[in-house]
């Protein structure tokens, strides 16, 4: 079997994505927006399939899980609350040479002693930010090709040009602790907090018409003070595009718990788009605008959150190495202290081995009690919980009441799409028809996550094949299992083509099938074929896809 190029993996199932109709980039015939992606036939369906996966395990199968649904938009108060609109932004830094823009806390950081060579797109490039270097800051970096050298790390906060190898800098300069990512540049700006939520203005207002009046009333006011009014006008019909589906499931706490008579622990669930401005979008579909999360929030006894961060991150882990080729590309990691959330008291990421490295795929974060004591307080509404078996630790007395703690796993449906392309994707020798050795790019996804589960082949489209071939489709049909009828091309060519599209089994009708009612199935992965009767096919497919 070939090995997968893990620099070139990613490409290819790029390549591959856009051919077979996975994933396209959005509005492509007009140049395409950046960071936004379509699911095709088949990425839709993949997409699907996950998020069905997901529910089925979280919820159905779960006594003490219940799903809700909620709007995108929601009250400009939960965001107040749940300190979005104050909190959720990334610090953000401006390269002052290649204006670059970047996340201060996604930044590499050299150390101390470390040099800071600055490796530009080619040699063009590097005159070209030679001079601007040397205009700007008065100093004259030493070029080699397209890298330029001659700034080190001296201590945390001070960098230092130091011509021709030198020992003592000849300047010195504030360093901010990171380089630029792209060029590793370190003249870099200040850091400055960007909201990352989406902003929409809800109702019948002609928030452009005020803003004109407006101005034009207050001409004599200085910048600051007409954005302050600005502002004002804005936000009394401003509305924002929900960055996380969690905050649903807290605002509905009470609502979820009573309909249903739920008792702690239990959780809700909830699948959805969520929609980010990001600043860095990067890695085809990891990191988009919009997206599309699955969160649960799980409501336990103060004091028992650490046991279940443990349980639901063992479960979550199982979940996704489940519908894996490769589990050991998974690892959970452990946040450092300076990385939680100021409303965590621990949190782990799973996270995937991608072509780039380890990077996140799920957070599973212990969220304490600080979302709905803060829904609370901003609401009035009393989010909490009265447990009648439980005396209540502080008087003693029968009946505890108190605001529970909350686990959430939260992942990402289209980051895990990602990971299970990347997977699934495999190239392998095989001998052809004639015996000779053939290649041939097979998506081995787990039949579950599989967006066709057989395809039906009539070996030609006369002699009453394609009529038999199309009966057995529409038998799967009403059994629930999605199937595709093909004539297109020869049967050599349907293959791949089905290999190519993850497809577990594909049955072929041939002459053989008039006559004694036999059929050929064939294994995506092993490639065998063998002849069950036609009319066992429903079962034996269905037998399969259960047991896989
Ligand atoms: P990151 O550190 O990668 O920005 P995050 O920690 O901000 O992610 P969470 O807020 O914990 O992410 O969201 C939970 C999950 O949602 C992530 O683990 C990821 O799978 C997914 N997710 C978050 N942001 C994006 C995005 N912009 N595009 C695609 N998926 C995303």
């Amino acid at each position: 079997m070939a090995e997968n190029n893990s620099s070139s993996l990613m490409e290819k199932v790029i390549s591959l994505s856009k051919q077979r109709g996975f994933v396209f980039q959005s509005s492509e015939i007009y140049g395409g927006l950046k960071s936004a992606y379509d699911y095709g036939p088949l990425g839709v369906e993949l997409k699907r399939n996950i998020m069905n996966e997901w529910w089925r395990s979280m919820v159905h199968e779960r006594e003490d899980v219940i799903g809700i649904d909620a709007s995108i938009i929601m009250h400009t108060k939960v965001w107040q609350a749940s300190g979005h609109l104050a909190g959720f932004s990334d610090p953000l830094v401006d390269c002052l040479i290649s204006k670059e823009r970047f996340r201060a806390d996604k930044a590499p950081r050299p150390q101390p002693k470390d040099e800071l060579p600055i490796e530009c797109a080619d040699k063009g490039q590097a005159k070209t930010y030679v001079e601007a270097i040397q205009k700007r800051f008065n100093i004259e970096l030493k070029r080699n090709g397209k890298t330029l050298y001659g700034m080190k790390v001296i201590d945390e906060n001070t960098m230092g040009f130091f011509p021709d190898d030198s020992d003592k800098p000849t300047e010195t300069f504030p360093y901010r602790g990171y380089v630029s990512p792209t060029f590793g540049s370190p003249f870099l700006s200040d850091e400055r907090q960007f909201n990352l939520m989406f902003r929409s203005q809800i109702g019948p207002i002609d928030v452009l018409g005020d803003i004109t009046a407006y101005v034009e009333k207050n001409k004599e006011l200085d910048g600051k003070d007409l954005r302050t009014g600005i502002e004002g006008i804005v936000k009394k019909s401003a509305v924002y595009l929900r960055p996380e589906t969690a905050q649903a499931m807290f605002v509905q706490f009470l609502n979820c718990q009573q309909s249903m008579s739920m008792k702690v622990p239990f959780g809700i669930a909830q699948m959805g788009k969520s929609f980010r401005n990001e600043v860095t979008v990067e890695h085809f579909i990891f990191r988009s605008c919009e997206f599309e999360q699955m969160e649960m929030e799980f409501f336990v006894e103060p004091g028992t959150q650490k046991e279940w961060l443990d349980y639901w991150r063992d479960r979550r882990m199982e979940w996704w190495q489940k519908l894996a080729n490769d589990p050991s590309k998974f690892r959970y990691r452990a946040h450092e202290k300076d990385e939680l959330a100021h409303y965590a008291d621990a949190c782990y990421d799973i996270e995937y081995e991608y072509p780039w490295g380890f990077d996140e795929l799920e957070g599973v974060a212990s969220r304490t009690d600080y979302d709905l004591k803060k829904h609370a307080e901003h609401s009035g509404a009393k989010l909490s919980y009265f447990d009648q078996q439980k005396q209540d630790p502080e008087t003693g007395k029968n009946g505890w009441r108190y605001t529970p703690y909350v686990i959430e796993p939260a992942a990402g449906v289209t980051r895990g799409l990602l990971v299970y392309l990347l997977d699934a994707y495999h190239e392998e020798t095989v001998p052809n028809a004639d015996g000779e050795d053939s290649s041939r790019v097979v998506m081995k996804l787990h039949p579950r996550l599989a967006p066709i589960k057989v395809a039906v082949l009539p070996l030609v489209k006369k002699e009453g094949l394609p009529e038999i071939a199309r009966e057995m489709v529409s038998g799967f049909f009403k059994a629930g299992i999605n199937a595709r009828y093909d004539e297109q091309h020869s049967i050599g060519k349907r293959y791949r083509r089905h290999d190519e599209a993850g497809t577990p089994y594909c049955i072929t009708i041939d002459g053989q099938t008039t006559e004694d009612g036999t059929v050929t199935i064939r294994d995506r992965d092993t490639m065998e074929q063998e002849r069950i009767s036609k009319d066992e096919a429903l079962q034996v497919v269905q037998k399969r896809l259960i047991e896989s």
